[in-house]
């Protein structure tokens, strides 16, 4: 896609196996990237531990320039969202939450970004931005990184925990969201450790399973939005390729090898997935796998017809989960107001036409 990588996309090892070749000391590489995660630099050239010559080289092999963000909503105590462009010119959109006590984890100061792992999605689920325009393209492991890094520089707060809950399917790339995963964790990258880094995924069932084999403890949390076949085939298409029970199974699989909890993600759309008996199914669900479960009023997105649930049926719900024994809240999307809902800010700026044309892209 690019003439040259960026040196976002390598792992330590990476550059120690370039650095080889180039016969250069492998220590130069946590120079490197003692530069670009702790310093945070963006030109190779003020790496004034390196030689003029390895930097020029560096210079002419990689890149390292930060995203540009094109747009950003939001403000400092709430829910903020980061635009980024891309160097084919498209866009992606990672979010960045405060203390979000309810959402993933206990601790009430926590950062919580919303990562994006490709551009569009191609799995089409019918309440969702991102899938509205299809599939462009995978993320490079550096665009996923870096979502990371200037979500850090642009508000000035220090990240703690990551979601992959943005655009995109991550299992879907899964591959690149791996090595991510690596940098973000290891001490020589980000430093972000596995157990606050959660993947969301629709349910790709060999996927989930083969994540189960992965050392890391990375948290899993699966779209459900429908209890049975019938209801969330309606949702989601990905549910006719792998149905409720297969999708059960392989979270039983990851929980046993994981020994750690799932969440269950549960959209309460109006009249759609909402129904007491669909508590019930669901409340099954949760018990057998011991899943936590969180609902998520609809968020309306232009274009779409479902509807929100008024908050008195949002409360039915969750007391039929609760009473069944579910550890179960609503998350309150603290960004209803700003589009909150991951790929909304996107799909507004690819459709109006003035700003796609105009001169923030370059
Ligand atoms: N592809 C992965 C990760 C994308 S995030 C997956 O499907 O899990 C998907 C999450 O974004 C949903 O589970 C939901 O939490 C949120 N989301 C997307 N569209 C939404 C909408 N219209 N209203 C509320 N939440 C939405
Ligand atoms: Fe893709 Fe997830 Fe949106 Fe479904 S919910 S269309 S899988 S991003």
């Amino acid at each position: 896609m690019q003439e040259r990588p960026s040196i976002y996309d390598l792992s330590l090892d990476e550059v120690e196996s370039w650095l080889a070749v180039k016969r250069e000391a492998r220590y130069r590489a946590r120079q490197v990237f003692r530069w670009i995660y702790q310093r945070r630099v963006s030109r190779f050239q003020e790496m004034s531990d390196l030689s003029e010559c390895l930097r020029q080289t560096l210079n002419s092999e990689f890149r390292v320039e930060p995203l540009p963000c094109v747009r950003q909503t939001g403000s400092e105590d709430s829910t903020r969202k980061f635009l980024f462009a891309l160097p084919d010119r498209t866009f992606i959109e990672s979010v960045l939450i405060p203390a979000s006590p309810a959402l993933y984890g206990s601790a009430a100061d926590r950062k919580t970004i919303c990562v994006s792992t490709q551009v569009g999605c191609a799995f089409g689920c019918k309440f969702c931005a991102s899938g509205l325009d299809g599939w462009t393209r995978n993320l490079e492991v550096g665009e996923i990184v870096q979502q990371i890094l200037r979500v850090e520089s642009l508000s000035g707060e220090k990240i703690n925990n990551i979601v992959f809950m943005g655009m995109g399917e991550p299992l879907a790339n899964y591959e690149n969201l791996l090595k991510a995963i690596e940098i973000i964790n290891a001490g020589w990258g980000v430093g972000i450790g596995a157990r606050h880094i959660t993947i969301s995924t629709s349910g790709l069932v060999p996927r989930i399973r083969e994540l189960a084999e992965q050392p890391l403890q990375m948290r899993l949390a699966i779209s459900l939005h429908g209890a049975t076949d019938e209801v969330r085939q309606k949702i989601m298409p990905i549910n006719r390729r792998f149905n409720v029970a297969s999708l059960v199974s392989a979270c039983a699989y990851y929980r046993e090898r994981k020994r750690q909890r799932i969440t269950f993600e549960y959209i309460l759309i109006d009249q759609v997935n909402d129904r007491l008996d669909q508590a019930v199914e669901l409340s099954r669900l949760a018990n057998r796998l011991e899943a936590k479960v969180n609902l998520i009023p609809y968020n309306t997105v232009e274009g779409l017809s479902w509807k929100r649930p008024s908050e008195m049926r949002q409360r039915v719900f969750l007391r039929a989960l609760r009473r069944n024994g579910v550890d179960a809240t609503i998350r309150r999307e603290k960004g209803h107001d700003i589009d909150a809902a991951c790929g909304q800010l996107r799909l507004q700026v690819i459709r109006d036409k003035s700003f796609a044309a105009s001169d923030n892209l370059r």
